[in-house]
């Protein structure tokens, strides 16, 4: 054994001992005759004093050594209780190199290290000194610790962990693909999973009744903050179950996790809102429950107005508490918010506390609607009303963004509580922009039971048995009961528009499958990484991905993605078209194929 403790372990109990530590030095400061370093590894810190300046004084952050000594307490007075380790140090009588290190390209310890500004790409370039930070290993750390956790729960429970193809062909989550070449098949293609989805339901005709996986999927989208083109699912599937199967593993997941890595106590079950209500009171269909704020609908109260901005399928409002003290470049500030997502703007009333008139940008309504307006809103005096009128949905969405940015605006944000809610009945499909239909989730969720005979003749209002877990505002997972009768399932390609030769030959061999005795099932998947991140306390997925890409897709750290040599380019056969004749074989004459081979 090189070391016989870990740095951040030592204690009082253990003065007196000898030890030999291992790891990096994290500072090292020399004071009149003594050089105190402080040695971390993956456990922690602890101080180390050497008297021997002249090769203490070589040493180097970031160096990696070995350090053998003893074991004392500190002088009283000297103690650190900001640190585990405090009360001790350890006197060296030998300091060995492991390896010497480059300055850091940043600061790994200290103040320093949380003040300096590093930018991303530089910290997923360095990712492995970016790890010796205590904060982003905490994150990592955290991540593994929240996986411990779900593989017992879910083994309590019966499931099994089964491992799904990577190199497969497209699955339906409707992004698009990434695709690998086939060197042994010119011309032809596998797509990465979407997600595990048609394997897991594959796996429930197998009879298994309990899949659970945590699996890397790929989707080719565009860039955003919180999208990484390969992310994690906790993917889940079950046979003969109903949603409250679901909700029930669901809500002791997310307890479990909470308990034990938050050590906070959830109330569970959580409460279930439909898809239209989340939307009509949040304008959202991941409402954050730690603020009130509910919209206001005022679309009848406007029923008749010859005033133009309000004559709008839907006219909806927030209202601010204390927002009559709005200044104009306040409000206009709204307008410039409301304008940078698309819309065309917002329309305010204030209400004066002090009995004056109303002021606002909608002087030309009627005056007996605008007198009656702040009782209709239900805003009190020295209250602003912040009004959006157009199609529904999209106003619905636009008051959502807002009485978002309204809460955070005025501090009315409960920080500290976690509210978690099941949102159900969403829409079954919504529009495309060749004017059909897709399916929201995917085009295996089952209707409710009230739409099982008719989704297909009103496509726009049908409801599907599809629900989402939404944790203080974050889409944490989301899943279905699934259709398994073919008749059905052929309703829903109908709908969206896939032929029976398209649909055969994209899922022709779930459909297939459903041919031998499908069982009723249903799933779901969480978002590891969000749901990591939530526990790690960050927003960002990156800070529990241990390599994460750039915000442009790429990899900072391994340069990928890269381009690829004319003679990889003939190899994989790229440019080959499927229904040309394959180029000769590319191998030694008299290897048999790669297959054959195998045995
Ligand atoms: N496969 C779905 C998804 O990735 C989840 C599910 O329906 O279980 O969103």
């Amino acid at each position: 054994m090189i070391r016989t403790h870990h740095a951040g372990e030592l204690r009082r109990e253990h003065v007196g001992e000898q030890v030999v530590l291992t790891g990096w030095i994290a500072t090292r400061r020399d004071h009149g005759g003594v050089t105190f370093l402080d040695l971390r590894d993956a456990s922690g810190l602890v101080q180390v004093v050497s008297r021997d300046l002249e090769s203490a004084h070589a040493l180097r952050n970031e160096w990696c050594v070995k350090v053998s000594g003893e074991v004392t307490a500190r002088a009283a007075g000297r103690e650190n209780p900001d640190l585990p380790t405090g009360e001790v140090e350890v006197v060296a009588s030998a300091i060995e190199v492991l390896s010497e290190a480059e300055t850091p390209p940043f600061p790994i310890h200290g103040a320093d290290a949380l003040a300096s500004g590093v930018d991303e790409s530089t910290r997923w370039r360095y990712r492995y000194l970016d790890l010796r930070r205590a904060g982003p290993a905490h994150a990592i750390r955290t991540r593994a610790k929240a996986v411990a956790v779900i593989r017992r729960v879910m083994e309590a429970r019966d499931f099994l962990d089964i491992e799904t193809p990577y190199l497969t062909r497209s699955t339906p989550e409707g992004a698009r693909d990434f695709l690998v070449p086939v060197r042994l098949q010119p011309g032809h293609w596998y797509a990465l999973p979407q997600s595990p989805q048609l394997f897991k339901q594959l796996l429930m005709v197998a009879g298994l009744e309990r899949y659970y996986q945590i699996v890397r999927c790929f989707r080719d989208e565009d860039f955003r903050a919180d999208r990484t083109p390969e992310f994690t699912q906790l993917d889940i599937e079950m046979s003969f179950l109903d949603e409250e199967d679901v909700f029930a593993l669901g809500e002791e997941l997310i307890a479990a996790l909470w308990r034990e890595i938050l050590g906070v106590e959830l109330t569970t079950p959580f409460p279930r809102m439909t898809y239209w209500d989340a939307m009509r009171r949040y304008g959202s269909d991941k409402p954050d429950l730690r603020f009130d704020l509910e919209l206001v609908d005022l679309t009848s109260h406007m029923e008749g107005t010859e005033f133009r901005v309000f004559q709008a399928e839907h006219v909806g409002a927030v209202v601010v508490p204390g927002g009559a003290s709005y200044t104009r470049k306040e409000l206009d500030g709204w307008q410039d918010w409301a304008k940078s997502r698309g819309a065309k703007g917002i329309a305010w009333l204030l209400v004066p506390d002090d009995g004056s008139e109303l002021r606002g940008s909608i002087n030309k309504l009627e005056p007996e609607r605008l007198e009656t307006l702040p009782a209709a809103a239900g805003a009190k005096p020295g209250d602003a009303i912040l009004f959006a009128a157009g199609p529904r949905r999209q106003t619905l969405e636009l008051l959502g963004a807002l009485r978002n940015a309204v809460a955070r605006q005025r501090g009315l944000v409960r920080e500290e509580e976690w509210r978690f809610l099941w949102i159900v009945d969403a829409p079954m499909f919504e529009p495309t922009d060749e004017g059909g239909w897709t399916a929201v989730h995917h085009p295996f969720t089952a209707p409710t039971e009230e739409w099982a005979d008719k989704f297909h003749t009103d496509p726009e209002n049908a409801l599907a048995r599809a629900y989402d877990v939404v944790g203080n505002g974050m889409e944490l997972g989301g899943g279905s009961i699934r259709i398994h009768r073919a008749e059905m399932q052929q309703r829903v390609f109908d709908v969206i528009g896939l032929t029976r030769e398209e649909a055969e030959s994209k899922f022709g061999f779930l459909l297939e499958a459903f041919r031998y005795g499908p069982p009723p099932h249903g799933g779901i998947a969480f978002g590891l990484d969000r749901l990591t991140a939530t526990l790690a306390g960050t927003d960002a997925i990156r800070e529990v991905m241990a390599f994460p890409k750039a915000s442009s897709g790429g990899d900072p750290l391994t340069g990928a993605p890269t381009p690829i040599t004319a003679e990889q380019r003939k190899e994989a056969g790229i440019d080959v078209r499927p229904d040309e004749p394959a180029p000769p074989p590319n191998r030694p004459a008299g290897e048999t194929r790669p297959d054959a081979s195998r045995g």
